[in-house]
């Protein structure tokens, strides 16, 4: 029945949450017990390869299924998350779960790989990297189908142990997204430093394409440029339109994500979804 409720009762929670009696405190205590009692779950959203529409990788999205106020959007719960440490164990929980969900899905399709987000706090964490080895490890998943994907913020905090820590991932075969780019303040001569594998696109700047604003346009192509420079991946992120899509397209950026190629669906879903998105509607 959630389900079938679908993306209109995830709306509604925004008010839902304002208007109920519950207490941030309550909030709080009630997400202590979330991951013990299997409330989060994940659904994911495929990443395509712009030229054939064939599906890459999903990235996985965690949501809380709250015992009163139904599923509740990440915005509704990570910034309490991180205020309380809390993200912790919820990312910890999300690495596992995603690196089990794309081991099964590369029962049927070999190549493909898993993205996951994590918080700043964890890069402040000697243990990240056991946790992405314990996750990868104990699910049967080559590191380098999992990607971590981070913020340009959540990166720039970095310290030389931070840069460490990374390359350490990178050695390992661990992928490393940077997320929302375009969107901090990360110089130039801090993204050479950084060991990434890939650029993310805002999806401030893809929502603009295909409009009047050819400042958008020469933002994402850019990037793009940057990318291919820095030899890295890139993803066009939030692409909802056709329009959009033939802009990100004729800029070349070889990977997309959005509304216009696929939803976030949970797993089972994603598992009979395989058959290339048609990006030539
Ligand atoms: P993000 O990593 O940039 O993820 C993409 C967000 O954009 C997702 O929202 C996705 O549903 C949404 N999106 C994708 N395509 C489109 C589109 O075409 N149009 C529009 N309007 N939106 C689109 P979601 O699932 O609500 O996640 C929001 C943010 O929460 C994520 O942004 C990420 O920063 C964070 N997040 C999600 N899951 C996790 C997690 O497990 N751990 C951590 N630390 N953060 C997470
Ligand atoms: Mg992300
Ligand atoms: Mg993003
Ligand atoms: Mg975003």
């Amino acid at each position: 029945a959630a389900k079938a409720a679908g993306k209109s009762a995830y709306r509604t929670c925004t008010s839902a949450l304002r208007e109920s009696a519950v207490t941030r405190a309550e909030l709080i205590a009630d997400l202590r017990r979330a991951v013990d009692e299997g409330q989060l779950h994940l659904e994911y959203q495929p990443i395509v390869d712009l030229a054939t529409g064939a599906v890459r990788s999903a990235e996985a999205l965690v949501r809380w299924r709250h015992p009163r106020l139904g599923v509740l959007a990440p915005e509704r719960f990570l910034p309490l998350a991180e205020e309380t440490g809390l993200i912790l164990p919820v990312d910890r929980w999300v690495i596992h779960e995603a690196c089990r969900a794309a081991a099964a899905w590369r029962k049927r399709d070999p190549q493909v790989t898993v993205a996951v987000n994590i918080a700043a706090a964890h890069l402040r964490r000697p243990d990240l990297i056991a946790t992405v080895t314990a996750a990868t490890g104990g699910a049967g998943l080559p590191a380098r189908a999992l990607t971590l994907e981070l913020t340009e913020s959540a990166l720039i905090e970095g310290s030389d142990v931070v840069l460490d820590r990374l390359r350490q991932l990178r050695e390992l075969g661990i992928q490393i997204a940077i997320d929302d780019f375009g969107t901090g303040y990360s110089s130039l001569s801090y993204l050479h430093r950084i060991p990434a594998t890939e650029l993310k696109v805002d999806r401030s700047f893809v929502s603009r394409l295909g409009t009047e604003d050819a400042r958008a346009y020469a933002t994402v192509d850019m990037v793009n440029r940057l990318a291919a420079a820095f030899d890295l991946a890139v993803v066009a992120e939030g692409v909802e339109t056709d329009a959009q899509h033939a802009a990100v397209t004729a800029i070349g950026c070889v990977h997309g994500q959005g509304f216009r190629y696929g939803r976030p669906v949970a797993l089972p879903e994603l598992l009979t979804t395989l058959t290339p998105v048609d990006v030539a509607r």
